[in-house]
């Protein structure tokens, strides 16, 4: 009798560790449509979603009942509060012999022109690196122009390189007078999209309008200050801080049978600039860990606790994930990992483990090497929400997708659904499929100890 009930006891533990075979999962995800769905009702139902306005808090109403309906456990929303800035119009003429209009948009929380604009002439630079080194004197009241082009780059490093332009930029310009300033995007397209992002005002900094103007209106704007005449413009532009507002972080688990195994964090960020309707920034990551998490629930139990955020404010300062940061760094975290670089196939695999569990990195490797994706000795850094607490010693593996297209369309208009593959779509989700299912069965410990590259 005893006998029996022991064996009953076991019985779940037994089911939870069989069914979790990462190869099979991975191979039924490669048919994966659930993802789609999330992203094609999100994209269509709630559209833009910019962080602290009335389009994210619906946007999080919808996860929670979409969540829900998936079956997930613990749904909720932790909601935390921030400063909102709205975008107004946004105009921009060049003046003069060659009068025409100019394709812009405003970066995050550019200040605002008056109504009919402000005019001034254009002084241009090549760099962050020349108008630092530029006088204040030949600054004051004009509107600066840094041209500074992006190129493309597999794993996106040219973001980071080229950010200053739009962080640093913007600050530097108001510090010297300047009246506005208007960068190059920080993209690597070629159509009539600006492309915006967040900056903002360091100490001492009061703002001034500021804005990108796309990769052929900056084009023009260099030709026409080729010709040796002073260029001219006419900017409007009717941004506005509407004070505090709420945001906030909506969390969904897969309980695990093992509490003291840690918790595999995993998740993209719901909100999205306001432009397009944030399909591949951030929709599919959204789509494609709640899709893969969805594959380890249905397959039964696993040992560790899968936690799925959809971060709140990425876009305006990583705001979400500082609030979870906050509230749960002191929980037992195995693994953090969000997907936040779009919708393409996925091509490496980072790893940043304590040493303890090269094995798991090795299996990983082995159950993605069939999808096309390659072991890097770069260590991972986890995705932008969860970045503080991997910095801070939570193990993480990042799943690098194919950046090459990526800021083609990130942060313009042009971010909307039909840019995304359904196939490709699929091969992420058999990625973190597969990743899940090594992580949250597997034996060896994850929490605590320096977590590394682990390279072969
Ligand atoms: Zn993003
Ligand atoms: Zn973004």
């Amino acid at each position: 009798m005893l006998k029996q009930r022991l064996a009953l006891l076991a019985l779940p533990f037994l089911v939870a560790a069989a069914p979790h075979d990462a190869e099979k999962l991975r191979d039924a995800a490669l048919k994966d449509t659930v993802a789609w769905d999330i992203v094609e009702d999100l994209t269509t139902e709630i559209g833009p979603r910019l962080a602290g306005t009335e389009a994210e808090a619906r946007a999080r109403a919808w996860a929670v009942a979409r969540l829900k309906a998936m079956g997930f456990a613990n749904v909720r929303v932790e909601e935390f509060d921030m400063p909102v800035w709205v975008r107004g119009e946004e105009r921009a003429e060049v003046l003069g012999g060659n009068p025409q209009p100019l394709a812009l948009t405003a970066l995050g929380n550019s200040g605002a022109t008056p109504p009919q604009g402000v005019e001034a002439e254009v002084i241009a630079f090549d760099s962050v690196a020349e108008l630092t080194a530029a006088s204040a004197e030949r600054l004051r009241g004009k509107i600066v122009f840094v041209t500074h082009r992006m190129n493309k780059a597999q794993d996106g490093s040219s973001y980071g390189y080229f950010g200053p332009v739009r962080r640093l930029a913007p600050s530097i310009a108001s510090q010297k007078g300047a009246a506005a300033i208007v960068i190059r995007s920080l993209g690597t397209d070629n159509h009539r999209f600006p492309h915006t992002g967040n900056q903002s005002w360091s100490d001492g900094a009061q703002p001034i309008p500021a804005a990108a103007l796309s990769n052929p209106d900056a084009d023009q704007l260099e030709r026409l200050i080729k010709r040796g005449k002073p260029v001219r413009l006419r900017l409007v532009l009717t941004p506005r801080q509407v004070g505090i507002g709420k945001s906030g972080n909506v969390i969904a688990e897969v309980p695990g049978t093992d509490p003291r195994a840690g918790i595999v964090l995993v998740g993209g960020h719901l909100d999205s600039w306001d432009l397009g309707t944030g399909a591949i920034d951030d929709g599919a990551g959204v789509a494609i860990t709640a899709a893969a998490a969805k594959r380890i629930m249905d397959a039964g139990r696993p040992k560790r606790t899968i936690r799925l955020v959809w971060f709140g404010a990425e876009e305006v300062g990583v705001r979400g994930g500082e609030a979870y940061r906050s509230r749960h760094s002191g929980e037992p975290h195995a693994l953090a990992s969000e997907s936040d670089f779009g919708a393409d196939r996925i091509w490496r695999v980072d790893f940043a483990l304590p040493p303890a569990a090269k094995a798991v990195a090795d299996r990983i490797e082995a159950a993605l090497a069939p999808l096309g994706i390659a072991r890097s000795s770069v260590q991972a850094r986890g995705g932008p929400d969860v970045g503080a607490l991997v910095a801070s010693g939570v193990p993480a593996v990042t799943l690098q997708q194919d950046g090459t297209d990526y800021f083609d369309l990130h942060h313009t208009h042009d971010d909307t659904l039909d840019k995304i593959d359904p196939r490709k779509l699929a091969q992420n989700v058999a990625a973190w499929t597969a990743m899940l299912a090594v992580v949250a069965n597997a034996p060896e410990p994850l929490v605590g100890g320096a977590a590394q590259s682990l390279p072969k």
